[in-house]
């Protein structure tokens, strides 16, 4: 899936303080979004869905920081938490889309996402075709409802701008390989 479909994601994960503790959840929903982008930045270095994803060892991040967070509840301890559980969706969600290569649709990949502790790839299981799919976009658009609506501020004015990214980058996206040739390397 495209980064916005997981920031999209991660407001949703966020959104149940916006009954539990109002006053936390923008800045939890940001976390949230930082959390849900995050793995993707190695895109820009070392292997992607790989360096910084990781299906099994986030949730044992998630685990203490979801206990620290109920035993000492703070801005921090209940963002971080949400970060971390935004980056684990975010691993283990890519399994269900394409795999890892430079034009996915071309079903060649047999690499989703890599499980550290097994030391292989999980093959793709292609519910979402490739990143900026028709039906990703569509995820995107579903998935960014609660930032739109239940939010304010920067947390809807985030959303809203990752999804105008979202529609440009699913209109070109089968053009990136030749219009960005260097991504290929
Ligand atoms: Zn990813």
């Amino acid at each position: 899936m495209m980064s916005p479909t997981h920031i999209a994601a991660g407001v949703v994960i966020a959104t149940p303080l916006t009954v539990l503790a109002p006053e936390l959840a923008p800045t939890v929903a940001l976390a949230a979004m930082a959390g849900g982008v995050f793995p993707d930045l190695d895109l820009f270095a070392g292997e992607h869905r790989k360096t910084l994803h990781f299906p099994v060892y986030y949730w044992g991040l998630v685990l203490p920081a979801g206990v620290l967070a109920a035993a000492s509840p703070s801005m921090a301890t209940i963002a971080a938490f949400f970060f971390f559980l935004s980056a684990a969706v975010h691993s283990v969600a890519d399994w269900f889309c394409g795999g890892n290569e430079l034009r996915p649709w071309e079903n060649t990949s047999q690499h989703a996402v890599f499980v550290h502790p097994l030391g292989r790839w999980l093959p793709p299981k292609r519910l979402v075709r490739w990143d900026g799919s028709p039906e990703d976009l569509l995820l995107t658009v579903l998935l960014s409802l609660p930032g739109l609506v239940l939010f304010s501020g920067p947390v809807r004015t985030l959303t809203a701008a990752t999804l105008v990214v979202a529609v440009v980058y699913a209109a070109v996206r089968k053009r990136v390989p030749d219009l960005a040739p260097w991504l290929a390397e």
